[in-house]
């Protein structure tokens, strides 16, 4: 009989980026379904005090420890870290992402593309470089990528994070296969539009830029806000979706289905 239980008690988890949005909510919310859990980010001043507050909130033990995901000696220290203050690891999201300079094709530069894929695609390449061979170890782990809709679908005037985000959904199905039979599944969300300081400066990049023709409308006619990505996420690290590997769940307001 499968556990269908939501319950992430006595599990070890890692969220990588975890500073503000999307990585945060769904921090959060997976220490409040009883897992230990290290926050990984960039900006210590502010990550030590979420720490405290999460751990007050859940009730497990909550750390932060600080990582640039562009930094690959950075994403090994931090991983082993982890695993150490955690005794282990079976669940890590890896969030970390920038919305890249938005604008068109011809003006977009290599060094600014290069920045976007060190972090939007290395980043996740790297975390798990690092945690699976702990989840091997344990014999078990869900890992969970932050994809977006722009995964699967086009995003005119962000075509270097478009990419990025095609190339996540490639490593997640990839890295997904490698690991199928070895007790470790690895997903991706893909969000519509987030309230988060990400979209905001997407926004404001793509705004004196022409209407696309095609461009994504939100048939339910509203953003999220980030604590609408936790239910997934904290399904998809749980036993409940423990037949779910490879796949991207769009929460997206019925962006991709228009
Ligand atoms: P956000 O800016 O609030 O969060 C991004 C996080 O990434 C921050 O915590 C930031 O500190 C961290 N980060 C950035 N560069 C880093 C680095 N070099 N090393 C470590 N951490 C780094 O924005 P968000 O919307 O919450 O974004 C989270 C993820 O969700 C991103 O991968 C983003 O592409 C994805 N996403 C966002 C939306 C949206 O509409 N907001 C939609 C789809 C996907």
């Amino acid at each position: 009989m499968a556990d269908i239980s939501f319950s992430l008690s006595g599990r070890k988890a890692m969220v990588i980026g975890a500073d503000s949005g999307i990585g945060l909510a769904c921090a959060r919310a997976i220490a409040n379904a009883g897992a230990d859990l290290v926050i990984g980010g960039i900006d210590p001043g502010k990550g030590e005090g979420l720490a405290r507050e999460i751990g007050a909130e859940s009730g497990t033990k909550v750390s932060y420890v600080a990582v640039d995901v562009t930094r690959e000696e950075q994403v090994a220290a931090a991983v082993k870290e982890a695993v150490a203050r955690l005794g282990g690891l079976d669940i890590a999201m890896n969030n970390a992402g920038i919305p890249g300079w938005p604008g068109a094709i011809q003006d977009q530069s290599a060094e600014q593309f290069d920045t976007l894929f060190a972090i939007n695609v290395r980043g996740a390449m790297l975390g798990m470089k690092y945690q699976v061979p702990h989840m091997l170890a344990g014999g078990k782990g869900s890992i969970i990528n932050l994809a977006s809709t722009a995964a699967i679908t086009g995003l005119a005037y962000c075509a270097p994070y478009a990419a990025s985000k095609h190339a996540v959904a490639g490593l997640t199905r990839s890295v997904a296969l490698e690991l199928a039979d070895k007790g470790i599944r690895v997903n991706a969300i893909a969000p519509g539009p987030v309230n988060t300081g990400l979209l905001a400066s997407m926004r404001a990049g793509r705004s004196a830029l022409p209407a696309s023709p095609g461009g994504a409308q939100v048939p339910m006619s509203r953003v999220s806000e980030p604590e609408e990505m936790a239910g997934a996420v904290v399904w998809l690290a749980s036993d409940a979706s423990s037949y779910v590997t490879g796949t991207l769940i769009s929460i997206d307001g019925g962006v991709v289905a228009a």
